[in-house]
């Protein structure tokens, strides 16, 4: 049995009446729970909602948050494609519509309402996920308390990462993180966002469409982060600076200043050399995020971090103490919430029968821009580092029928296949709809797919999941249309 903290007991709420579910009272060093999960994020809801039909009875999460959904349904994924999907029709309506045949005489943004819309679709969410603890049996602890159970699931994700070295301080207002600038109560004149990775890119475009004029400071020499195809990377840039946001790669910003209403953010090239100042109304800090174990008392428990500060797991998510696993953002890998998913269900297969399973050469990415970008597999540098022989098939969305039906052909679809025996090894694609179409690659990448096996698939028509077969046609040969 474990005990991972003291706290005072008032501090639990039980959500769910016991009688009427049939749940039991909180546990009790006699009748303790059979697996506590902490942290109610995509990583630790899931792990709590798959325990009970494991076999576990008595299940337990604890959130100190005040709402289920962790980062992701509060502040992260689902509140940021709210604004994605939101300012998207915004911006179409005013500057797409008229080429269709639409006319709007005007249209207004009512900033306000756009924002109420990202909360209900939040709050809509997390009660959701409160309604399938109570389906489930699942007891949902609010706050921290004194735990006794058999097993533990830590699953108490991450946070924004503070500027290095402090010289910039997140208030929120003028000089946000992510979380701030979900929250803008004014489209900002001028925006520079430090880092373009994906949120970076998300959030700019957001406020780029709303009518902010967006600047992108990256460090590095390409944008959208770890992971993307350096080709697509390009088109990437190319398509977001014809939408209007602004670049300075290999740039790397020292400090702010905040003086009579706005920032000075003070940058120079990333080798060194003459430095400028770039004037903004709102800052965001993108500069990632790091594992979270605040207030865990994680010592105490034994649990051991590495240097990141990340909880060290085996092969089973078992981390140094026998009984308690980890996953999702607080241990290695993509932060991301459909890897937490998976690592949630895994950690309970494996605690219940030694056996779980999650493909990390599978794992997709997607940035939720217009055009979309996603990928799964390996880059073409990777396949030159790892010196792996491979083929290219592309594909342009400017030759699919349903693209230019729609007026919407910005991108393509890239399968990256092994020369010798046709496996696809990654497929990258930027263009509408990519994050959907994506699936489809993941799928072909866990069956162990050739190119062949895709481009011998029937494609509905008009789809724009035919570019993702024709591109498969192109690695194994030819493709129709192109
Ligand atoms: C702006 C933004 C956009 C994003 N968009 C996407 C996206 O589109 N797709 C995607 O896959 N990922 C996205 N992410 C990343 C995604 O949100 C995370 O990968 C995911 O939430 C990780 O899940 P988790 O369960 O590991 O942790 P979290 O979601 O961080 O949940 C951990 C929970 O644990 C709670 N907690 C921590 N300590 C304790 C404690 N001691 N006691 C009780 N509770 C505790 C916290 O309050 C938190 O609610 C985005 C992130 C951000 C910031």
């Amino acid at each position: 049995m474990l005990h991972l903290r003291r706290a005072a007991q008032r501090n639990i709420t039980r959500v769910g009446k016991s009688r009427s579910t049939g749940l039991r009272g909180l546990a009790t060093a006699a009748e303790p729970y059979d697996v506590v999960v902490i942290g109610g994020g995509p990583g630790g809801y899931v792990a709590a909602i798959k325990a009970p039909s494991s076999g576990y009875g008595y299940t337990a999460c604890v959130e100190k948050r005040g709402s289920l959904g962790g980062t992701c349904l509060n502040v992260g994924c689902i509140p940021s494609k709210a604004m994605l999907n939101n300012s998207h029709l915004y911006h179409q309506a005013k500057h797409d519509f008229e080429r269709r045949g639409i006319e709007v005489p005007t249209v207004n943004l009512n900033l306000a309402k756009m924002l109420e819309a990202k909360t209900n679709a939040v709050t809509g969410l997390t009660k959701g996920i409160e309604l399938l603890f109570r389906q489930n049996k699942v007891d949902y602890i609010k706050g921290t308390a004194e735990i006794e159970a058999k097993n533990i699931v830590i699953a108490t994700g991450s946070e924004v990462a503070p500027f290095p070295g402090g010289a910039i301080q997140i208030d929120e207002e003028q000089i946000v993180s992510s979380t701030g600038a979900l929250e803008l109560q004014k489209v900002p004149e001028k925006m520079v966002v430090i880092g373009g990775g994906i949120i970076g890119l998300e959030m700019g475009s957001v406020w780029s469409r709303l009518g902010a004029e967006v600047t992108v400071v990256e460090f590095l020499g390409a944008i959208g982060g770890a992971g993307i195809d350096e080709e697509v990377a390009k088109q990437f840039q190319r398509t977001l600076t014809k939408q209007g946001l602004k670049f300075k790669l290999n740039t790397k910003v020292l400090s702010a200043e905040k003086k009579d209403g706005k920032v000075y953010l003070e940058a120079e090239p990333a080798k060194g050399g003459k430095s400028e100042t770039l004037e903004a109304d709102v800052v965001l800090v993108a500069v990632g995020r790091r594992p979270y174990t605040d207030g865990l008392n994680i010592e105490a428990a034994g649990v051991e971090l590495d240097n990141k500060g990340r909880v060290v797991i085996d092969d089973q998510f078992t981390t140094s103490q026998k009984n308690i696993k980890c996953i999702g953002d607080v241990t290695f890998g993509p932060m991301l919430a459909h890897k937490a998913e998976e690592e949630g269900i895994a950690a309970v297969e494996f605690l219940k029968t030694g056996h779980g399973h999650v493909n990390y050469a599978a794992i997709p990415s997607v940035v939720y821009t217009h055009p979309e970008v996603a990928w799964v597999g390996k880059t073409e540098q990777d396949l030159k580092t790892e010196g792996v022989k491979y083929k290219i098939g592309k594909f342009s969305f400017a030759a699919n029928s349903r693209a230019k039906t729609n007026l919407d052909t910005e991108g393509f679809v890239k399968f990256l296949t092994e020369a010798e025996t046709d496996r696809i090894l990654g497929v990258h694609i930027i263009g509408p709809n990519a994050g959907e179409m994506i699936a489809e690659g993941v799928l072909a990448l866990e069956y162990g797919a050739s190119s062949e096996d895709v481009a011998r698939t029937t494609h509905a028509h008009p789809t724009l999941s035919e570019a993702f077969k024709e591109a498969a046609m192109a690695a194994n040969g030819k493709p129709i249309h192109m």
